[in-house]
């Protein structure tokens, strides 16, 4: 897909000196690497000579270093939570892995400057207690907040169910520490909210997939922790009224609504059959809405009257309520694992168009391979949506995912950028959706990221074979 050149299998000179670099802070021990060389969902296996743990940015600094003079792969891992193969070493060995999970220290809480500075190794869980004992918030949580860490959501330009208002780890890191290909280091930590002095070099290693350096710290915005908060899950028909219903909450909140979640009917249908809960509505309605607004005041009646409009909703009268709703969302994944395979996808279409997109997308994918079925839910309000495509009911599941998975997922991600969107909204290309990337994505945007690439990382050290 590349004309990028990769590393050669590193040399036994070159292992050498990547140990002497990190000092003791290296392994072989197969016990210990073992894990960190399958992915979360078990698809990719990897295999590297040499594990490195190193502690702090000098040890990372002189590691690079190393690894630039004799031309070794390197391969970032945080938490190995990510979802496309990003942070696993190729499976011939050809690169070494590095984690900075060691590297977990919270460096700074700037109270009246509303930042935390964490180092790449900090868990997600860890960010929000520390950020909670100063009365703050940071406002991005996700599935794995109990593992990803700061580094890993950073390269992956992480977002999860509050976008909708406080955006991605884009808008969510003010400022960034990295070691860079040739071992020099960004120093940009600082979180000016002004800072017009060119290129904003951070951005480019958000969202990188650790290919164009180290991030070695993050300074992460904060905010206040919320006075008031309610959930309510309503019913509607078409997801365009689910559109329109997020489209009347934002105006009449004044922009507070937090998350805005799309799940249809044969959702419900999965957490009930699967985990035993009980459906949130009397009705059995084609489309569910769980909304969640915050803010400082309390806001029970613009709730109410933005959500007058649906078929019928329910509003969480206590925090264990609201938990119980929100459950439902969460744990869909789960119930629909349990009840057989499905080829996932990911995707991005811009907002107003994403209503259209849901049914269309989903016609077309059942009429042109028969016996699927599409269970399509997510983050409605970020214009992006899990698109999956179950097998026909079964014993022969699994056989039909194999066969189709391949043409499934081509077709989705045509159509997805036939509508203007994004084959990655959240997860990044990894090694899963390079192929697709290189096959549909904008000719310019691509030859400028691989342009970006090679100045920084002409030999091609960092994280090869990924996204590109
Ligand atoms: C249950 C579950 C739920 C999830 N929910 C969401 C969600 O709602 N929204 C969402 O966006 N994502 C979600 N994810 C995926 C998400 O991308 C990862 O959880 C997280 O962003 C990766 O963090 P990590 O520390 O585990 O990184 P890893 O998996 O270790 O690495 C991910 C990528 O980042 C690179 N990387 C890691 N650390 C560094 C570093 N210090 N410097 C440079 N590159 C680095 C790796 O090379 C790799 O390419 C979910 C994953 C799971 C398992």
């Amino acid at each position: 897909m590349t004309n990028l050149a990769l590393p050669p299998p590193p040399s036994a000179a070159g292992l050498a000196a990547l140990k002497a670099a990190a000092g003791s802070d290296w392994s072989t021990d197969v016990d210990l690497i073992g894990p960190k060389l399958v992915d979360w969902r078990g698809r990719y296996q990897g295999a590297t000579p040499l594990l490195l743990l190193p502690r702090d940015v000098p040890t990372l600094q002189a590691i690079v270093k190393a690894a630039a003079l004799h031309r070794i792969g390197l391969v970032p891992q945080g938490g190995n939570t990510g979802l496309v193969g990003g942070g696993i070493p190729p499976a011939d060995g050809s690169a070494v892995l590095v984690s900075c999970a060691r590297m977990n220290r919270i460096r700074q809480v700037d109270v009246p400057g509303q930042l935390l500075v964490a180092e790449a190794g900090v868990i997600l869980a860890d960010v929000h207690a520390s950020a909670a004992e100063q009365g703050l918030a940071f406002p991005l949580s996700l599935g794995a907040k109990g593992s990803a860490t700061v580094g890993g959501l950073a390269a992956t330009n992480a977002g999860g169910v509050q976008v909708l208002r406080h955006g991605t780890m884009r808008a969510l890191v003010a400022g960034l520490e990295a070691v860079l290909p040739d071992g020099s280091v960004l120093h940009q930590l600082q979180g000016l909210a002004k800072d017009n002095t060119g290129l904003d070099i951070k951005q480019l290693l958000i969202g990188a997939e650790g290919t164009l350096g180290f991030i070695t710290a993050v300074a992460l915005k904060l905010v206040p922790v919320p006075a008031w908060r309610a959930v309510a899950w309503a019913g509607v028909d078409r997801p365009q009224r689910a559109l329109a219903l997020l489209a009347r909450l934002r105006q009449l909140s004044g922009g507070q609504v937090e998350s805005f979640e799309l799940i249809p009917a044969d959702g419900v249908d999965l957490v009930t059959t699967h985990l035993g809960l009980a459906p949130p509505l009397a009705s059995r309605h084609a489309w569910q809405c769980l909304v969640e607004l915050a803010g400082p005041l309390p806001l029970d009646e613009v709730l109410a009257e933005g959500l007058a409009d649906a078929d019928d909703a329910v509003i969480a009268q206590s925090d264990a309520q609201a938990a119980a709703l929100w459950r439902r969302r969460e744990e869909l994944p789960l119930a629909e694992r349990r009840d057989g395979p499905a080829v996932h996808h990911d995707i991005a279409v811009p907002v107003s168009a994403m209503a259209d997109f849901a049914e269309a997308a989903a016609a077309a994918i059942e009429r042109e391979f028969p016996g699927a079925r599409l269970l399509a839910f997510g983050h409605l309000g970020d214009g992006n949506l899990h698109f999956n495509v179950r097998a026909p009911a079964g014993d022969a599941a699994a056989a039909w995912i194999a066969e189709h998975r391949g043409s499934i997922t081509a077709r989705v991600h045509e159509m997805v950028v036939a509508a203007g969107g994004s084959i990655s909204a959240e997860h990044g290309i990894g090694v899963m959706k390079r192929e697709d990337l290189a096959r549909l994505g904008d000719p310019a945007r691509l030859a400028a990221m691989r342009a970006v690439k090679q100045a920084l990382d002409p030999g091609g050290i960092m994280n090869p074979g990924k996204l590109y």
